[in-house]
């Protein structure tokens, strides 16, 4: 079903594919919460425009100011450097902002200490939801001709997802809500085998910041849901309905997906299945449990990822504002209205 080559970053998960059966009547109705109930909102009358009020172009410029500090490979000075600016960015944002350090050992055997950059809105709030994306950028340019040795700077991939996710937040600082929202930063997502690594293949080598965030966060509230972005600043983005989204989230999916509709969006968000990709969606869904969608970037027909896609030209140009805008507001809406009825 799917293009070998794809594999690389975003493993097609096959033991997904192949369990899902098993798990679906388990997971099938967890994200059947009250607040799930309200499925069909998508025909709703849609809430104020003024409360969608996202800038673009300032999700636009966090993803330039984290790609100005170089490839954020983890070890590297870039790295080091963002997650200072990511710290301080996020406390200001929010109402908490920390970092969760971690150990990890990636596929080439080396020691990192991985930072996971967490953040609180409305801490006390019980009800919340859960909003994330990476931060480190791939080590290698696997799937370029040219310098494929070097990192990569990681503006759509890593830099595109936090930065929607900032910006989201600003719009919340003006048109406060009373939704509790956790907001992880992951690290360590993008530095998984290469295939052409000569190594056997290994087993849960990517995502190894969320890996550990699932095995090792206490919540005091668990939130009910939560959407990963990845990839969803590149121009005439189309997103998928992922399979481990579907299984495990599906009326998420769903809601995200007309929420976009309503807004006129259905250009990006389009109705279309895709098969499952392993990204830090599916250790939140299968270790913490917490019913979790990953929009992310991926084209019509298994056309894969885009084409700079690990590659150098993964840079600010391959970042465009209108689909920011896209992204940036349909989450807007999904979490305005998840306030609404969480009243
Ligand atoms: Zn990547």
């Amino acid at each position: 079903m799917f293009n070998a080559s794809l594999t690389a970053m975003f493993r097609i998960y096959l033991g997904l594919l192949i369990s899902s059966t098993l798990f679906i009547s388990s997971c099938q109705n967890k994200d059947e919460s009250p607040s799930e109930q309200h499925t069909s909102d998508t025909n709703a009358q849609p809430i104020g425009s003024a409360l969608l009020s996202f800038d673009e172009a300032l999700a636009y410029n966090y993803i330039d100011t984290q790609v100005a500090f170089g490839p954020r490979k983890p070890g590297s000075k870039g790295h080091r450097e963002c997650a200072l600016w990511l710290v301080k960015t996020l406390s200001e944002l929010s109402d908490t902002a920390y970092v969760q350090e971690f150990d990890a050992i990636t596929f080439d055997a080396k020691r990192h200490k991985g930072k996971n950059i967490l953040g609180k809105l409305n801490p006390r709030n019980p009800q919340r939801i859960l909003l994330c994306a990476h931060w480190d950028t791939r080590p290698m340019a696997d799937q370029d001709i040219k310098a494929p040795h070097l990192p990569i700077l990681g503006a759509n991939d890593a830099g595109s997802g936090v930065g929607v996710i900032l910006a989201l937040l600003k719009s919340l600082k003006e048109k406060p809500i009373s939704l509790g929202i956790d907001i992880v930063f992951f690290d360590l997502e993008d530095y998984g085998q290469p295939q052409n690594s000569g190594l056997p293949p290994m087993k849960d080598d990517w995502c190894l910041g969320s890996q550990y965030w699932a095995k090792n966060t206490q919540h005091t509230f668990l939130p009910r849901w939560g959407i990963l972005l990845d990839m969803v600043g590149g121009k005439d983005a189309t997103f998928l309905k992922e399979e481990t989204s579907v299984t495990y989230a599906a009326n998420l999916v769903n809601r995200v997906w007309g929420h976009a509709q309503s807004l006129s969006y259905s250009h990006y968000f389009l109705n279309e299945p895709m098969g499952a990709i392993t990204d830090d969606h599916l250790y939140i869904n299968t270790i913490a449990g917490i019913p979790t969608i990953d929009i992310i970037h991926y084209k019509l027909n298994n056309g894969g990822f885009a084409d700079y896609w690990h590659t150098h030209l993964d840079n600010m140009q391959s970042v465009d504002k209108p689909t920011l805008k896209a992204v940036g507001k349909t989450l807007l809406y999904t979490i305005h209205e998840e306030d609404k009825y969480m009243q």
